[in-house]
């Protein structure tokens, strides 16, 4: 930290992303990316279609935002457009939370949240889990604050029910409710449907899981008017381009070719549940995930040593530290060929593990 650094980001923990090695030796199931390129469709049109890169972006995403209106079955003044769903939810940490509205979120959820709170100077409170992983919105309900619940969460995977989500926000109409959909399209129930008639939920979403953009960098929240309007007073404060004309037409691309992405989405699926069953054949507990990771502990060995003995073969998964989810590895699902070389390392790993 250099002397010049301003006093008010002395305490700040930056958040660490899971490692991004740039070359081509790991098998990588760290980062919950999807293990398929971008629809070659989409690429292709993307080319053709990107405004020509001399001139500035679209600062107003047009038309991205009216096709996901369209598909969203809102308004285009329903939908905003960001830099990866992450920029979306910095928007609505500054926008929905203060000292009377801190932000509440669960104690084992996605990293980022408290980093955010953190860096814009907003309190924030942990809500614990079950001792099963299991979110009770009765724990949220008579504490005031700005509630931010990732359906399905991370890096659990467990996702709750839209009715139960829907109940509790229109229970509380004077608190707002961020529901983080990252990996909603692998088996979870979508609140988009909730957001045109519920003035208080907004939804974020991400091109970067089952549209396997991640390095595109695109997200978007779903709500009413009202709440995107304060959305984009901040994103037109901080950068109205912020999403790259390369990334606005292949998102809109994307989105032409639903089969691409649903056949996709099926297979992670499909290769979840061999996962899931050849995990607890080893011996893991794994519990069931609506994402495109699991989330498994082994009664032999510990999260980290598993992570840093994968590692030394060659694949990579996620370990956090965190004591209440320290004996837990988070492992991307990859293709069934990724998996099985999992699979034997961690037979390998188990059988010289006493
Ligand atoms: N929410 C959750 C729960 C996530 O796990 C992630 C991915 N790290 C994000 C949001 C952010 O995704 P992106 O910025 O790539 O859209």
């Amino acid at each position: 930290m250099s002397r010049f650094f301003s006093p008010r980001y002395a305490a700040l923990a930056p958040y660490t992303p899971g490692e991004q090695p740039q070359d081509q030796q790991y098998v990588k199931l760290n980062t919950n990316e999807s293990p398929f390129p971008p629809s070659p469709r989409a690429l292709a049109a993307a080319l053709e279609r990107t405004r020509p890169l001399n001139l500035y972006s679209d600062p107003d995403c047009r038309e991205l935002r009216e096709r996901l209106a369209a598909l969203c079955g809102v308004g285009a003044e329903s939908v905003i457009v960001a830099n990866g769903s992450d920029e979306v939810l910095d928007f609505a940490f500054r926008a929905f939370c203060d000292d009377a509205r801190p932000a509440l979120f669960p104690d084992v959820t996605y990293g980022f949240y408290p980093v955010f709170a953190d860096v814009n100077g907003l309190p924030y409170r942990e809500i614990p889990l079950r001792d099963d992983f299991t979110l009770d919105l009765d724990d949220y309900r008579g504490t005031p604050g700005t509630v931010f619940l990732a359906n399905p969460n991370a890096p659990t995977g467990k996702a709750l029910p839209r009715a139960e989500i829907g109940a509790f926000a229109a229970a509380d109409p004077d608190r707002v409710v961020v529901v983080d959909e990252a990996y909603v399209d692998f088996g979870a129930e979508s609140c988009v449907p909730l957001a045109a008639r519920c003035d208080n939920l907004l939804v974020v979403q991400t091109f970067s899981k089952s549209r396997s953009m991640a390095g595109a960098r695109l997200g978007f929240a779903v709500g009413s008017p009202a709440l995107i309007a304060d959305l984009n007073a901040l994103r037109c404060s901080t950068n109205p381009y912020n999403v790259n004309s390369a990334t606005l037409a292949l998102g809109a691309a994307t989105l032409e070719d639903p089969d691409y992405t649903r056949k996709n989405c099926e297979e992670i699926m499909r290769t979840r549940a061999y996962a899931t069953e050849k995990l607890r054949a080893l011996g893991f507990e794994v519990p069931e995930s609506s994402a495109n990771f699991v989330f498994a502990r082994s009664p032999r060995i510990g999260g980290g040593e598993l992570y840093e003995k994968l590692k030394a073969r060659g694949v990579l998964v996620r370990h956090f530290t965190k004591a209440r989810i320290a004996d837990y590895n988070r492992i991307t699902i990859g293709t069934r060929e990724q998996m099985d070389i999992l699979f034997a390392a961690i037979t390998d790993i188990l059988e010289e593990t006493p």
